[in-house]
């Protein structure tokens, strides 16, 4: 019967760590066309290292010192690589107080009575604190594939860091892999337009960049309107996305928020779970039509 050929799929799919909330989520998945994938966290390894420190005033300890304590606020990739940093060094983090993320942007916090923020160049160029020559500064280290954020108080520019985040493993292979199945894929990032670049050419994936999570949600409408699509992301920020696309799938350990948000979950940090959980859904309507 039908019930028992998808109860049958879901179990398996189970099995194997690809989770589908149902069966309309088994019939959706089966008919996409489009895969949008978030960059960080889900085509990337979502570990991002630091590469390079650059103070404006004062030396990098303290630049990374005050990012840290900035950063205690938000469990962004970005925001963890600076912390795991800082603790490797021993950095004397002051204290923050009003900690907060800044969705898809950054962070700010409340340090010795003054507001600091960490966040992309665009949020210190808002600020008024980000200067020609800094600007320059950040362009050239993301045309060397780096993602570049800006520490700053209200008046002036701290200094830069910058950081590397290695796609995943098998994500040039999962993005060829769906395209054999006849499903484009499409990278959404809010990263920098020059960093995405450089890592979307190398997985052969066609990428937006630039987008704000409200972006984010406009470009799946978009594509929405043309495909059928499943959005992939790992949660941080993407809530929102997930649930605007045909389907929402949460990929790796995740969020709490991306879960409940998302109408599936892959388990494993492996891109190619996403062809096999569609590979599952099409055999499995195949099975009872
Ligand atoms: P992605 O789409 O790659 O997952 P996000 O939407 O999460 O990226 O973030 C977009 C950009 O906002 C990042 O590339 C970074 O410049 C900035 N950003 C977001 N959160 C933080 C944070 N906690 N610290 C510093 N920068 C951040
Ligand atoms: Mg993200």
């Amino acid at each position: 019967s039908v019930p028992a050929a998808v109860a049958a799929g879901l179990s398996s799919g189970a099995r194997h760590g690809l989770l589908m909330k149902g069966g309309a989520v088994m019939e959706t998945a089966a008919k996409t066309t489009l895969v949008a994938f978030d960059k960080t966290g889900t085509l990337t390894e979502g570990r991002p290292q630091i590469t390079d420190i650059v103070p404006l005033h004062g030396d990098a300890a303290t630049l990374l010192a005050t990012a840290a304590a900035v950063e205690t606020g938000s469990n962004h990739p970005l925001a963890q690589a600076i912390l795991s940093r800082a603790e490797a060094e021993g950095a004397a983090v002051p204290q923050a107080t009003q900690a907060a993320a800044i969705p898809g942007r950054g962070a700010r916090a409340e340090i010795a009575g003054e507001t600091c923020s960490v966040g992309a160049p665009r949020l210190a160029a808002e600020a008024g604190v980000l200067g020609e020559a800094d600007r320059a500064t950040a362009e050239a280290l993301e045309r060397a594939g780096k993602t570049v954020v800006t520490v700053f108080t209200a008046d002036r520019l701290l200094g830069l860091i910058a950081m590397r985040d290695e796609p995943r493993a098998d994500a040039a292979e999962a993005v060829a892999a769906l395209k054999r199945m006849g499903i484009n894929s499409v990278m959404l990032t809010g990263d920098n337009p020059a960093t995405a670049r450089a890592i979307a050419d190398s997985l052969g994936i066609e990428a937006r960049a630039g987008l704000l999570p409200e972006d984010k949600v406009a470009a799946l409408r978009d594509l929405a309107g043309e495909a059928h699509v499943m959005m992939v992301g790992d949660g941080i920020n993407d809530a929102p996305a997930l649930a605007t696309a045909h389907l929402g799938i949460a990929m790796g350990s995740g969020t709490h928020v991306a879960l409940e948000a998302a109408d599936g979950a892959l388990l494993r940090d492996r891109v190619m779970d996403v062809a096999g959980q569609i590979r599952l859904a099409r055999a499995t309507m195949a099975n009872i039509r």
